[in-house]
């Protein structure tokens, strides 16, 4: 696939609205070509935006019927076979053009008010980690990389992410590395490490740590899943899931005591 079709197919990709092998030659192209990550990446930290809680706003059910009424009566009577053709250029550009000023409307009220961007962003940050976590295990989407050895691993990571995300097996401790995958958080592309506990997965998401901070924090439980984050060795970690408590605490400090300070 192209970058040009790659980019206009972009917001059907993330809205689920692509078939099978469209998806698949997306996904295909988006691993290889950086420039198509970034504006998936890109679109992705927009909608985040718009989707945070203050901010999130559903249409009443009122104004939503109104508009679709009135998208209908916009468009000419059709022959039966051209209007059950799923795809029509005339109503997707109407769509569209409602879309891009509900869109505006939020992005114009989010940078004219501060006071409703939302939670702090340790939040937002959560927020988005139970996603990719809860994603990764619905979509069958949970490895792109299957392998139970650290040394396949983090090589794979290689030349698809800008930085080398320290990678350990935790085996011989109980939480045996089963993969890893790359993902988005915060509009950028993060190594996922997937560890697994019995039947349980844990996701850890890791990317280059700015802030510089050392501390180990839990994070209030969300929708049944566990998650702690921390920073060390100059990376950022968040390990999310729905083992308990106490196992992700002891997973968290194994995988802290293997990962020597100065890895960079
Ligand atoms: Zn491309």
């Amino acid at each position: 696939m192209s970058c040009k079709l790659t980019q206009r197919f972009v917001s059907g990709y993330l809205d689920g609205e692509l078939d099978l092998s469209r998806t698949i030659e997306m996904e295909t192209h988006l691993h290889v070509c950086g420039e198509c990550s970034e504006e998936l990446a890109k679109q992705q930290a927009l909608r985040a935006a718009l989707q945070r809680s203050s901010l999130a706003y559903a249409a009443p059910d009122a104004l939503r019927e109104r508009i679709q009424s009135s998208l209908r009566a916009s468009i000419p009577a059709e022959a039966p076979e051209k209007a059950a053709s799923s795809w029509n250029p005339f109503q997707f550009l109407r769509w569209a053009g409602a879309f891009a000023v509900l869109a505006l409307c939020a992005v114009t009220a989010w940078q004219l008010l501060p006071g409703l961007r939302g939670p702090a962003s340790d939040q937002q940050l959560a927020a988005e980690v139970l996603t990719s976590h809860v994603r990764s295990l619905e979509a069958s989407h949970l490895m792109d990389v299957i392998s139970t050895d650290q040394h396949t691993v983090k090589p794979w990571f290689d030349g698809k992410l800008d930085f080398s995300p320290p990678v350990e097996d935790l085996a011989s401790d109980g939480f045996p590395l089963v993969g890893g995958r790359l993902d988005y958080l915060e509009g950028r592309q993060v190594a996922a490490l997937v560890y697994q506990r019995r039947k349980h997965f844990i996701n850890v998401f890791v990317w280059p740590d700015t802030s510089g901070s050392g501390s180990t924090q839990s994070i209030q439980p969300q929708q049944g899943y566990n998650m702690m984050r921390w920073s060390h060795g100059g990376f950022q970690f968040w390990a999310v899931s729905d083992v308990n408590a106490q196992d992700l605490a002891d997973f968290v400090r194994m995988l802290q005591a293997r990962i020597a300070p100065e890895t960079k």
